[in-house]
């Protein structure tokens, strides 16, 4: 595992890895938590931090607000992350661990279960993160949580097995798209390769993650693109899922992800837009650029947030609204 150890990094950054084992250290246990619908670096992340608490010989509790999606199932320990709306638990931790989350609201309900005075230390790689922890642990030009988990789990001396490995891997492959993002880096690529070589099926986890469908997925998909719309420009282009379509089609939350691929993947569109009515009428927003414009931006403006071309935020309005406001907000960002 030698060619691990080529990370350079800043000495601030050091520090917080000291910080943050040494919080994992002091404690014995802990509420480890991610974001609200929870994908695969959110899961992994979960999963990682867990593993990396047990190797410390510490007891982790991890949870979500909602349910693992069903296509993360196969990562071992997946089965013990508490669903917070299914079954809160009674009791409150004085030591939690958020991760992957931007803002302390990202964690959703799950936080009922801290502490008032609870101490957080918050593990995150989005570049508007705004330090809500006690501790903080931040790289935001890591590709996922999962790359500064490895900076971590290597920063501890701990060699992760094939566990660890398969989740980090995980992390990586979901969060930069199957390694084309250009969040893609040297450093990804170096810790995905040390991953296989600790056994990691990297070309079953593409196939299962990326390449697969269920059938409700591909008619979800199917209205979807039926209701594809583009600016007068071509340069926005968007579509919309009514919360009906999700019973219609069978489809279930997390066949909802990749579908904005379909509106930014088009030549010439430079922004691609989904807009997803929820169960009591408000709008989810994910948005995509293909570089020219800072949806982080645009997302924060309507007090969401992500990364310059990743971002999301909630809307409490109808659809025809939401789409309206927020196409206007990208238009005059893709002006300026
Ligand atoms: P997605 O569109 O896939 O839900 O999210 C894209 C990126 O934006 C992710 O990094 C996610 O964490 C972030 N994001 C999505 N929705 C929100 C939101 O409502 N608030 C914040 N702060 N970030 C969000
Ligand atoms: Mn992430």
């Amino acid at each position: 595992m030698t060619a691990a150890k080529t990370a350079l990094f800043p000495a601030a950054y050091m520090e917080q890895l000291k910080a943050a084992l040494d919080f994992m250290r002091d404690g014995s246990r802990f509420l480890v938590v991610a974001h609200v619908q929870p994908d695969g670096d959110a899961i992994s992340s979960t999963l990682v931090v867990g593993w990396l608490l047990r190797q410390l010989g510490k007891q982790p509790v991890m949870i979500n607000e909602g349910a693992v999606p069903v296509r993360l199932h196969f990562l071992e320990q997946s089965a013990s992350i508490i669903n917070y709306g299914k079954q809160p638990p009674e009791e409150k931790f004085d030591r939690v661990i958020a991760i992957d989350c931007a803002d302390f609201r990202r964690i959703g309900l799950a936080n009922a279960c801290f502490e008032d005075d609870a101490l957080l230390l918050n593990i995150d790689h989005h570049p508007t993160n705004n330090a809500f922890g006690s501790h903080n642990l931040i790289r935001t030009d890591a590709a996922a949580t999962v790359e500064i988990l490895y900076d971590l789990i290597e920063y501890a001396g701990i060699a992760p097995d094939t566990e660890a490995a398969t989740a980090i891997y995980t992390g990586l492959l979901t969060d930069t798209g199957g390694f084309r993002y250009s969040n893609t880096t040297p450093r990804v690529m170096q810790v995905a390769s040390l991953m296989l070589a600790e056994g990691v099926k990297g070309h079953w986890i593409a196939n299962h993650l990326l390449e697969r469908m269920t059938k409700p997925q591909l008619l979800l998909l199917q209205r979807g693109l039926s209701r594809l719309t583009f600016s007068d420009d071509n340069q926005i282009a968007w579509l919309y899922v009514a919360f009906a379509d999700m019973a219609e089609t069978g489809a279930i939350g997390e066949d909802l992800e990749g579908l904005v691929n379909y509106a930014l993947n088009v030549e010439g569109v430079q922004v691609g837009i989904l807009f997803k009515e929820t169960e009591n009428g408000d709008v989810k927003v994910s948005m995509r650029s293909a570089g020219k414009a800072d949806v982080a931006a645009i997302a924060q403006s309507f007090g969401g947030g992500g990364h310059v071309r990743a971002a999301g935020c909630r809307l409490e309005q109808g659809i025809q609204e939401a789409v309206a406001s927020v196409v206007q907000a990208v238009r005059e960002a893709l002006n300026r």
